[in-house]
């Protein structure tokens, strides 16, 4: 018997061992093994398991890119694994499946998926889990053994008693006694005192009061039933054909749903109470026996986003994030592996949950960059949650209230289902948004200054919202807002300061800058935004006596400061929240009647080619927070280009409109989602080095039929660290297509050391 082992070594390949008699019976994948490697002893997870006979793992060995190398030679002597150091699997055969498909699919080595999905915590010695002294009272205790008690022993024993029990230390403090005096009464024989593990529960201070369900409307109910529908009538339909279509979960004892179950694309405007329909959702699958996997992006996996589901499930939740101490990653882990936990809440690698009997995965706001992995291994976690639902045969609902083009074109084609909920469920309207066309070089508008002191005056909250620009930057005349873009690839060209000028990201084509622009004659261009605070001071002054939070990456980089600086605005400790991207989402304020977006093109002018769809995005999730509650909201809009396109949809709230011109525009310059496009990022210290193997690569690469590649260039970000960055654009119809050619070009042309690669398929953005 042979077993191919992944080791944790970022080797990029797996190494085949033969399997001792004495641990043929107990081995299955997913354990972790201690195997021979050198002259040292590793770690690694068991990958796949098989008789000798197997020619195929004996001969060939499938390393992580999916390549077959041959074992060295036939006299190779295989070694034998030296134990299994954990015989409960950490990965289901499922979860490996998916594994082994997500590193093919991104090119990645096996093992940064494994180490992905598996958080480091629960292999650390240091997080396991906390032993500590438990003392309770024994049943048959007082009334046989109370003679020659002291008043004080028997008041202790009593109230040890009342209480249920405790941990030593906490009971010594609150009954002010010592553990010696306990121990005397355990001696007698009255109370128990035993090692327990004690859980590091990260809800533990949070106050977490019930909810029930709410009645729902009509569009919610129709929205829990096409997530839940196909489902009811499989389960009541012919008896016979439904036993050809059930398929059993691994311990073979509940019947899971079916694989063939399109994902479901929630399409709720914000507050319509998606929430709502996903908790009750759960619970049908929690009632059927089965578990579920809530992912969230990381900035809205708020306490309050925690807390309703918490709320409704109590201790069933298990809550994966980033803020986690390894003691309570440990401890989550191991309860959702259990399946004492059933329902996960967590960011992107919660899609990694090993949770028992899935039945449902929700990826909330499904649009969102943040499920976009920018190291290795660069997942996408919504593509994924949608491939663990085929692989697992458990429903996917994505919910969104500006779904993603990719997501939209899925349900053109028919390969997911649409629910649309137009209204909002809980108290409010939709708020009344005003385009302001700005002039010259003014920040505020006087518009939405006298917007905002109407607000200040009544007591009521704004909220500013600063799109900022980054280190990107475009060419932007300063008089009439016109983007210079290529006239290829519709996408706006990014201005380059080493040699002033602009380049196309997408065919890596450039002009110089122009001496003035083509639409008004004038020759002043700009190449940057308005920082956050430049704003806040032109604010203060607007208005010196109004409180002004402002929040940014800079404000923000203390661990809580995001939570807390919501909180003191939520508590009304400020009239004004000043922010960037940060604060476009997931909040919900009731005292807030007034949304400013302060430049609005700053985002639209991104040298990217979903500039685009990030604007309706950030406007729609912008204007969605004001008027959630009584109060009605507005939301006023400054920008340079009234006539944009995305301005009138957002005007119109009509996202429909607005994807099916984007979609046409991106099929026509072939841009996702009518393609897929990879990104290869080269970096190094050595600007020569670095620039002559960019343009080696994409002179190589551009002999291939199946794929579009690009001239290379400098990166938006042409040095950073001392580290200079260049890049390829690759575009083909099928993912397949590109990883091949990255396959094929870095096997063919390692690079040396000192020069750093990377590959992204599907790329967030070009910048
Ligand atoms: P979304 O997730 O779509 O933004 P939420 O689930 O947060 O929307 O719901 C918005 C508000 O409406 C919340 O305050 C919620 O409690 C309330 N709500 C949701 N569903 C209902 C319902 N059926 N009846 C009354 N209020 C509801
Ligand atoms: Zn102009
Ligand atoms: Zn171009």
């Amino acid at each position: 018997m042979l077993a191919k082992v992944a080791i944790d070594l970022a080797l990029d390949r797996l190494f085949t061992y033969e399997v001792p008699e004495a641990l043929q019976k107990k081995l299955a994948v997913g354990q972790l093994l201690s195997v021979p490697f050198g002259h040292r002893e590793a770690r690694g997870f068991a990958v796949e398991v098989g008789a000798n006979g197997t020619q195929d793992l004996r001969r060939e060995t499938l390393d992580a890119r999916g390549l077959t190398s041959k074992v060295s030679s036939p006299k190779f002597k295989l070694r034998p694994i030296t134990a299994i150091v954990d015989e409960t699997p950490f990965f289901s055969e499922k979860l490996l499946e998916l594994v082994k498909k997500t590193a093919s699919y991104t090119a990645s080595p096996i093992e940064s998926v494994l180490r992905a999905a598996l958080p480091a915590a629960v292999l650390k010695r240091s997080a396991r889990a906390k032993e500590l002294l438990f003392v309770e009272k024994r049943d048959q205790g007082l009334g046989i053994r109370d003679q020659g008690l002291t008043q004080r022993q028997k008041w202790l024993v009593e109230n040890i008693e009342r209480l249920g029990g405790g941990w030593l230390q906490q009971l010594c403090r609150e009954l002010k006694t010592t553990p010696a005096s306990l121990k005397t009464l355990s001696e007698k024989g009255l109370i128990t005192i035993e090692v327990r593990a004690k859980r590091r529960d990260p809800l533990a201070n949070r106050r977490i009061l019930p909810t029930k369900p709410l009645p729902l409307n009509e569009e919610q109910k129709r929205a829990l039933e096409a997530i839940e529908g196909e489902d009811l009538r499989r389960e009541t339909g012919d008896a016979r054909q439904g036993e050809d279509f059930r398929r059993k979960t691994l311990d073979g004892s509940k019947v899971s749903r079916l694989t063939s179950s399109r994902p479901v694309l929630l399409f709720g405007v914000t507050g319509s109470g998606k929430t709502e329909v996903y908790l009750q959702a759960i619970a049908k699958e929690l009632a059927a026996g089965r578990g579920a996997i809530v992912m969230v992006p990381e900035i809205a996996l708020t306490p309050q986003t925690v807390s309703r589901f918490a709320s409704r499930f109590g201790d069933r939740v298990a809550v994966l994030h980033s803020a986690l101490s390894d003691g309570e990653r440990y401890d989550e882990w191991h309860r959702i592996r259990s399946g004492e936990a059933r329902v996960v809440v967590g960011p992107r690698s919660a899609v990694w949950a090993p949770v028992r009997d899935l039945g449902l995965i929700v990826v909330d706001e499904e649009h969102e960059p943040s499920y976009k992995q920018d190291e290795l291994p660069r997942y996408h976690a919504r593509d994924i949650a949608v491939l663990r639902g085929a692989v697992e045969g458990v429903r996917v609902v994505l919910g969104s209230a500006t779904p993603s083009l990719e997501s939209w074109m899925n349900v053109k084609r028919g390969k997911y289902e649409l629910v649309e909920m137009r209204s909002r469920a809980g108290a409010g309207t939709l708020p009344s948004v005003r385009l302001v066309e700005m002039k010259g070089g003014s920040i505020f508008s006087p518009e939405l200054l006298e917007a905002v002191h109407l607000r200040l005056d009544r007591h009521e909250q704004v909220i500013l919202f600063l799109n900022r620009r980054g280190y990107s930057t475009s060419a932007v005349c300063a008089s009439c807002g016109y983007v210079v873009t290529c006239p290829a690839c519709g996408v706006a060209y990014t201005y380059h300061r080493a040699d002033s000028c602009l380049r196309c990201h997408v065919c890596g084509g450039w002009v110089p800058v122009p001496a003035t622009c083509s639409q008004c004659r004038s020759s002043a261009f700009d190449f940057r935004g308005i920082g956050t605070q430049r704003a806040e001071a032109a604010l203060q002054k607007c208005f010196p006596r109004a409180t002004v939070l402002r929040m940014d990456a800079d404000s923000t980089s203390r661990k809580n400061s995001h939570d807390d600086l919501l909180s003191a605005f939520r508590r009304g400790e400020a009239d004004i929240l000043l922010g960037t991207q940060m604060i476009a989402k997931g909040l919900d304020f009731p005292n807030v009647t007034l949304v400013g977006v302060l430049n609005a093109d700053a985002s639209l002018n991104l040298p990217d080619f979903r500039a685009g769809e990030r604007t309706y995005q950030l406007l729609a999730q912008v204007a969605g927070r004001a008027g959630r509650a009584e109060l009605p909201g507005e939301v006023i809009v400054q920008t340079r280009d009234s006539d944009a396109p995305v301005m009138k949809s957002v005007l119109r709230g009509d996202f429909a409109d607005f994807a099916t011109e984007e979609l046409a525009a991106r099929k026509e310059c072939f841009l996702p989602p009518a393609c897929h496009l990879a990104l290869i990022g080269f970096r190094s210290k050595d600007l020569k080095q670095v620039s002559n193997w960019a343009t080696m690569y994409a002179k190589s690469l551009q002999r291939l039929k199946d794929v579009r590649v690009s001239d290379a260039t400098p990166g938006a970000l042409e040095k950073a660290d001392g580290w200079y960055r260049w890049q390829i654009v690759l575009r083909a119809v099928s993912a397949s297509a590109i990883v091949r050619a990255w396959r094929w070009i870095s096997a063919e042309r390692p690079v040396p050391g000192g020069l750093r690669v990377s590959f992204d398929i599907d790329a967030f953005s070009i910048l």
